[in-house]
């Protein structure tokens, strides 16, 4: 028997946001479920097709 994890469903919450690029949780962006910060989203904007963004 080991330790009881606490039940927190906080899936969206602050501070579990991740960019799934980097991995940094700085501005993670969550638009169109990319779930990039910034800096990767304006990297991979482009190929996805956004045309600036800023
Ligand atoms: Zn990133």
């Amino acid at each position: 028997m080991g330790k009881i994890k606490p039940s927190r469903t906080r899936e969206f919450g602050k501070g579990s946001l991740r960019c799934v690029r980097c991995g940094t949780h700085e501005a993670v962006i969550r638009r169109y479920g990319l779930m990039l910060c910034r800096r990767c989203f304006r990297e991979v904007a482009p190929q996805l097709g956004f045309k600036k963004y800023y």
